[in-house]
């Protein structure tokens, strides 16, 4: 019993010491060094338990703390983007637009919080705050559907701040326009051409001309067709925005 510890402080280097060593394989000794094991047991938990208990009580629950500020930042942030989309419903849209733009300041929104805050602006016929809005969104949007959602939604509403026609109606500021010599037709006019291909791979194409602006062509079954005035402008081409 010479290699065991007078004091219980020398334990630890004792249980490395290399006369242990020895006396471990030799293995003749388990008796006692399941004894030594059951001693080491008892002295490390005698050891940490006090100190556990020094710890301040923050230490000791770090896990819980560290995720209780997420816990409550993601309650504040569903709270705040609800209450303004109710409010949004509401057709309350400057108290909407107040929740909904501290909704959107949150890392939680993955953009939603953002365009609604964009329809708020819209609604209240701030338009060029709401296409900042899209525009912001289709930037940083979290989502990569959310992000092509403000993007369409920047470009419809910055046509309209235009004046022009989001559809696909044909419009002046088409490109395609082009000069062509139409037998039979007039000098003044300006040509868009719709190529096609037809079943057996035989290509052709399809003219018309300025004075079929505001109609909207379409390919049907490959084949490019006059679907007539467009919905969204009433073949004018032109759209405005509520006042
Ligand atoms: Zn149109």
């Amino acid at each position: 019993m010479k290699v065991l510890p007078s004091k219980i402080s020398n334990l630890e280097s004792s249980l490395s010491a290399t006369p242990l060593l020895s006396i471990i394989f030799n293995g003749n000794n388990l008796k006692f060094i399941a004894l030594l094991l059951a001693l080491a047991l008892a002295v490390s938990t005698l050891l940490l338990l006090p100190f556990a208990s020094l710890l301040p009580a923050s230490a000791q629950t770090a896990e819980p703390q560290n995720n209780a500020p997420k816990d409550a930042e993601k309650v504040a942030f569903k709270t705040t983007y609800q209450k303004g989309a109710k409010l949004f419903q509401e057709k309350k849209y400057p108290a909407a637009a107040a929740s909904l733009a501290v909704a959107a300041q949150s890392p939680l929104d993955d953009g939603e919080a953002g365009i609604l805050l964009g329809y708020c602006f819209y609604e209240m016929h701030q338009y060029q705050k709401a296409l900042e809005q899209y525009k912001k969104v289709s930037e940083t949007g979290k989502l990569i559907s959310v992000k092509n959602r403000a993007q369409r939604l920047a470009a419809t509403l910055s046509s309209y701040m235009k004046g022009i026609c989001p559809g696909n109606c044909l419009k002046p500021s088409t490109p395609g326009w082009r000069k062509m010599d139409v037998p039979g037709k007039p000098d003044r006019l300006v040509w868009m051409v719709f190529p096609y291909l037809d079943p057996a791979g035989k290509g052709g194409s399809e003219y018309w001309s300025n004075d079929h602006m505001g109609e909207v062509i379409e390919y049907v079954n490959g084949r490019p067709i006059n679907k007539g005035p467009c919905p969204l402008c009433s073949g004018t081409g032109k759209v405005s925005l509520p006042k």
